[in-house]
């Protein structure tokens, strides 16, 4: 039989843990396709009970396996702990909190069993639910994001797939440090089905991105499929000094023809903080990108492993 291994990363999830752990097998069991599960369940460093319960399901439930990190590393470094250890023909996945509903899962494997697909994933018809500010703010970065990368990354795409092994194989043969999912999967290639739901809320607990971090997810998913930022920079630059040029060739005209009264002080200044700004800004950008290079290049580990049921 085949294996689909679905991959769960949590996040002080005590509350959604057991009703997923449950619903999920509940689902499962009424699907009318010949294959095992094996659920992969990481802690991504979680504070509360999450870890005590992982450990005592997979204790009853040889089917479920996890893996405990030992800080908090990212929704991203979860995922490639579980894209890692996953042994299966298939693999997916899921939130915890039910955000991603586990009867797509049978239409995810009738569909990549017809063959042509090495993809299937998930995306939301709508983000009903969620604060408007986010809505919009998401919004914004799909746009510009798909606007100044040559990888296209799906508006509404949730991470909620599954994925043929050789799939996955490409994946984990990406090795970078910034991990952006949503970009890496385009990025590997392979041909990806969509399919469409409505937004669920949440069967427990609070969402686990703030503010904060979503804007350093949003840095990251451009800083990663996207060097058009620096061009802009010189861009810039450059339209900056041709006005420069043009503005000294109209000085020294006006100098000659009219002598010089000193004048413009006013303007001098808001020239000089114009270019200042300017400036700054493109640095900033640089330094974007010097930073996400320091971080590549010290080469650490994405996560690390405190615990674990698996073997390797
Ligand atoms: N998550 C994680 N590490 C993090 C943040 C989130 O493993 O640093 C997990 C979280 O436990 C959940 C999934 O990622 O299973 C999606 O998070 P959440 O539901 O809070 O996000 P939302 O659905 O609101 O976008
Ligand atoms: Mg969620």
């Amino acid at each position: 039989m085949e294996l689909i291994s679905v991959i769960v990363p949590c996040l002080n999830e005590e509350e959604a843990i057991e009703i997923f752990y449950r619903t999920f097998f509940d689902t499962v069991e009424m699907f009318h396709i010949p294959v095992d599960y094996e659920l992969i369940f990481v802690d991504d460093g979680s504070t509360d009970a999450s870890l005590n319960l992982m450990r005592s399901i997979a204790k009853y439930d040889r089917r479920v396996h996890y893996i405990s990190f030992s800080r908090n590393f990212g929704k991203e470094g979860a995922m490639l702990a579980g894209l890692k250890a996953a042994r299966g023909d298939y693999v997916a996945i899921m939130d915890v909190d039910l955000q991603d509903p586990p009867r797509l899962i049978e239409q995810m494997y009738n569909k990549i069993k017809e063959g042509g697909y090495d993809c299937i994933a998930a995306k939301r018809s709508d983000r009903k639910g969620e604060p408007p500010l986010r809505s919009f703010m998401a919004d914004r970065f799909y746009s510009f994001v798909n606007k100044i990368s040559d990888t296209e990354i799906v508006r509404g795409a949730r991470d909620f797939r599954l994925m043929s092994r050789r799939m996955v194989n490409s994946v984990l043969e990406l090795g970078e440090y910034n991990r952006f999912s949503k970009g890496i999967f385009s990025w590997v290639g392979y041909n990806t089905a969509w399919i469409s739901y409505d937004n669920i809320e949440r069967s427990a607990g609070k969402t686990k991105w703030s503010l904060k971090k979503l804007i350093d997810y949003s840095l990251d998913g451009i800083v990663a499929f996207s060097t058009k930022p620096l061009a802009i920079a010189s861009v810039l630059g450059i339209a900056c000094l041709v006005v420069a040029l043009i503005f000294i060739l109209v000085i020294i005209v006006k100098t000659l023809i009219w002598g010089d009264p000193v004048a413009g002080y006013p303007s001098l200044i808001c020239v000089i903080l114009l270019i200042g700004g300017l400036e700054l800004f493109t640095i900033g950008i640089v330094g974007q990108y010097l930073a996400k290079l320091y971080l590549e290049v010290k080469n650490r580990p994405k996560y690390i492993t405190k615990e674990t049921d698996i073997r390797s």
